[in-house]
């Protein structure tokens, strides 16, 4: 036996929230977003998953050959586009599709004499002030790449929402309406949708759909988890408990000694924690699940362990199983108690867990149905 610390996907939430995402937004394609390691997840598992996606979405080249290389033959969108002549090179014979987003980007494409023509995905900075162009320079450029060698024609307009996730935040429709106005009148694909954008803004959803954290079985909205969104958490993060201490009351638990016992009880220790990506600044009190039984941190998150008040769970043992987010654990309330976002756990799992696929997950599936109905 070695350490039991692993994250376990279930591939078959993955092809459910996919099938979820086609039901809230039936008129779109879907870019699916794989980007770091998708979310965390393992990008060629994933990515073989989701192959009824339409497309897939990565940050960076070495990512999109990533499912290149898994066999994969998908369109692959480069979120950031290319840092250079020689990654346009490769991206096009890769088949990539590029965003282009400043004026460094353009002039590559203009200056290329590829063998393979690519598409391109214009980006319009509609109010995020991230990546993009001006709106008023849209059609312009538009035209521009259009008689780009290396250019397949008709270019494509995309561009990302800042706040819809907030759900009464007015940007997001002025956003959506910069965006109308800067590209009335061209005839191509659009996209504008990320997760939140599926869910909240009907408008938005427009020729193509990105979502990412939705795939993965998580709510972009705080304060609301994946099932209350009719979809199943794809990843289990798991281990066992190594000891059961003893200890009196008054004495105190871990660096810091930042938890004090109130009463003679047990404690036990899980094989997990910050060098796994569980996050330090989860708090006393943090839930856990210990043999499916809600349990509490107790005292600070250490490199390799953590510290758990087994109280109320009398008959627990070394080799109980310890689980710190899954379907039953919501990620979104660890990241709460932690004071950051689902997005960063997830992404945040580092190698030294051990990551597994299983194809089905009767229980969760279970209760995504009943969520869902
Ligand atoms: C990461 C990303 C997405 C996906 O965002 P989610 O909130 O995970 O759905 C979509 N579009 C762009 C441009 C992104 O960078």
């Amino acid at each position: 036996m070695s350490r039991a610390t692993g994250a376990v996907i279930n591939l078959s939430a993955l092809r459910h929230n996919l099938q979820r995402v086609r039901e809230l937004a039936p008129q779109a394609r879907i870019m699916a977003v794989v980007k770091a390691n998708a979310y965390g997840h393992g990008i060629v598992p994933v990515a073989r998953a989701l192959s009824a996606a339409d497309a897939f979405a990565v940050a960076c080249l070495e990512e999109a050959l990533e499912i290149r290389h898994a066999g994969l033959a998908h369109p692959i969108v480069l979120l950031e586009g290319v840092f250079s002549a020689v990654e346009l090179e490769e991206a096009a014979h890769n088949g990539c599709e590029v965003v282009v987003h400043d004026a460094g980007q353009l002039a590559l494409l203009e200056g290329s004499r590829l063998q393979h023509t690519l598409s391109v995905w214009l980006k319009v900075n509609s109010g995020m002030h991230r990546l993009g162009f001006p709106p008023s320079q849209t059609r312009g450029l538009w035209e521009r790449l259009g008689k780009a060698r290396a250019v397949r024609s008709p270019v494509r307009l995309m561009t990302h929402l800042a706040c819809a996730d907030e759900t009464a935040n007015p940007r997001t429709r002025l956003q959506l309406e910069i965006f109308a106005a800067a590209t009335a009148g061209i005839h191509t694909e659009r996209s504008i949708a990320n997760s939140a954008g599926i869910l909240a803004w009907p408008d938005s959803h427009a020729d193509w759909v990105r979502p990412g954290i939705l795939l993965y079985g998580v709510s972009p909205f705080t304060g609301r988890c994946g099932a209350q969104e009719g979809l199943v958490p794809a990843m289990t993060m798991s281990t066992t408990l190594i000891s059961v201490q003893q200890v009196s009351k008054g004495e105190a638990v871990g660096y810091g000694g930042a938890w004090v016992a109130p009463e003679d009880m047990y404690i036990g220790i899980a094989a997990i924690g910050y060098g796994d990506g569980y996050p330090r600044h989860a708090p006393n009190g943090t839930p856990v699940l210990v043999n499916g039984l809600r349990a509490s941190l107790a005292g600070r998150v250490s490199m390799d362990m953590i510290a758990v008040d087994l109280r109320g769970l009398p008959h627990t043992q070394v080799g109980d199983s310890v689980v710190l987010w899954g379907p039953e654990l919501p990620v979104e309330e660890i990241a709460r108690a932690a004071g950051t976002i689902p997005y960063e756990l997830l992404c945040g799992v580092t190698q030294r867990v051990k990551f597994g696929v299983v194809e089905e997950n009767t229980i969760s599936a279970r209760s995504a149905a009943g969520a869902h109905g």
